[in-house]
């Protein structure tokens, strides 16, 4: 098949190459797809796009007229894709539905601890020969209540890793895990008690019509003072502006985030030469207590084998005339 692989980051390109086996044309662009770019897919069977590739209806359309047939996602996500608008064009679409939940649930922890523990302040200063300890007191995560949104495959090594450290857990979901209840003596609850209870906060369900901000002026309110909000998982299950007025009056204490609802436009890419003209992400990255990484905890050399390795397989599905057990289509 013949495949124009956008987005392409250069830590991918070589496991994509060798994965391939030559199987495959690949002609990797660094642009992102969207309406403007779907030209340059003229006469290729597939696209594969990344998480912030744009796959709604008008690209859609430019696709199909181009000849684009499939869509491989390079993605467990899928919100970026109009599936509706797809199956009504005939174009397939598959993603990668597991890769490695143990890189992002570790990124999440990650966060967690480096916000809890002030690492990056604590370097920043250790580097600047300044030895104090002022101002970088923590807590035990032990004996602390975490309420985990979403207990599918990230959520639950998160729940595996938090009960380590001795948490106690909440968990919402909208299909609860009996297994996974017992497994680690977590309770399930409704989302109000998780806000009211929990000391960290910790979202892991898809972007959906359902979930798209869950996190608002309305659920922070119920929240704990000074609790601790990460996000791993789509920016938009968090309206930032109601974050920032929460981290404004100390409501927020800390605030982990992997996602951002705009990160289209500045993640994954260098503007450090720009002048920053996103003034959400500004005031954001004024506070002390809050950590921002651009879209990194898929990032791992597992996760990125994985990701190339079931992307090759779905191509080489539809390429032999067979379905892949990988497709989504709008009643995913
Ligand atoms: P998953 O499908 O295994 O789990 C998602 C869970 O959310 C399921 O248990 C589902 O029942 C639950 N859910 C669905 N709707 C819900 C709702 N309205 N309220 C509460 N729970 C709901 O997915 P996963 O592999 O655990 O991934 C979770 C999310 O993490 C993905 O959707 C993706 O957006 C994000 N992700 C981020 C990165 C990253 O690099 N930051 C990488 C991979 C995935």
């Amino acid at each position: 098949m013949n495949v124009i692989v956008y987005s392409t980051h250069r830590f991918e390109k070589d496991i994509f190459i060798a994965q391939n086996q030559n199987k495959h044309q690949l002609k990797f662009l660094d642009l992102q797809l969207n309406a403007e770019t779907a030209y340059l897919a003229k006469d290729a069977d597939a696209v594969c796009i990344f998480v912030n590739d744009d796959a709604s209806a008008a690209t859609l359309e430019k696709l199909q007229a181009n000849g684009v047939q499939y869509i491989v996602l390079r993605s467990a996500g899928y919100n970026n894709v109009d599936l509706k608008k797809a199956n009504e064009l005939g174009i397939k679409a598959a993603r990668v539905p597991a890769y490695s939940p143990y890189a992002v649930a570790e990124h999440t922890v990650a966060l967690m601890l480096a916000l809890n523990r002030k690492v990056i302040r604590a370097n920043a200063r250790v580097h600047d020969l300044n030895f104090s300890l002022e101002g970088l007191t923590g807590f035990d995560m032990n004996g602390k209540t975490a309420g985990v949104i979403g207990t599918g495959q990230i959520g639950q090594v998160v729940i595996k890793i938090l009960n380590g450290f001795g948490c106690n857990i909440l968990a919402y979901d909208k299909f609860e895990n009996a297994a996974l209840q017992q497994q680690y003596n977590i309770t399930y609850t409704d989302l109000d008690t998780l806000y009211n209870k929990s000391d960290i906060i910790t979202l892991h369900a898809p972007l959906t019509d359902e979930t798209r901000y869950m996190i608002n002026r309305a659920s922070i309110e119920k929240m704990k003072d000074g609790v601790m909000l990460i996000n791993t998982s789509r920016g938009a299950l968090v309206n930032t502006k109601d974050v920032i007025n929460g981290l404004k009056t100390g409501k927020i204490g800390y605030l982990g985030l992997d996602v951002y609802e705009e990160e289209s436009k500045l993640f994954f890419q260098d503007h450090s030469e720009d002048i920053l003209q996103d003034d959400v992400i500004s005031r954001l990255l004024s506070f002390k207590n809050v950590l921002i990484t651009s879209h990194q905890a898929f990032l791992t050399d597992t996760a990125l084998n994985n990701i190339a390795e079931t992307t090759i397989y779905n191509l080489d599905c539809w390429q032999k005339n067979n379905a892949s057990p990988n497709e989504i289509n709008s009643e995913s």
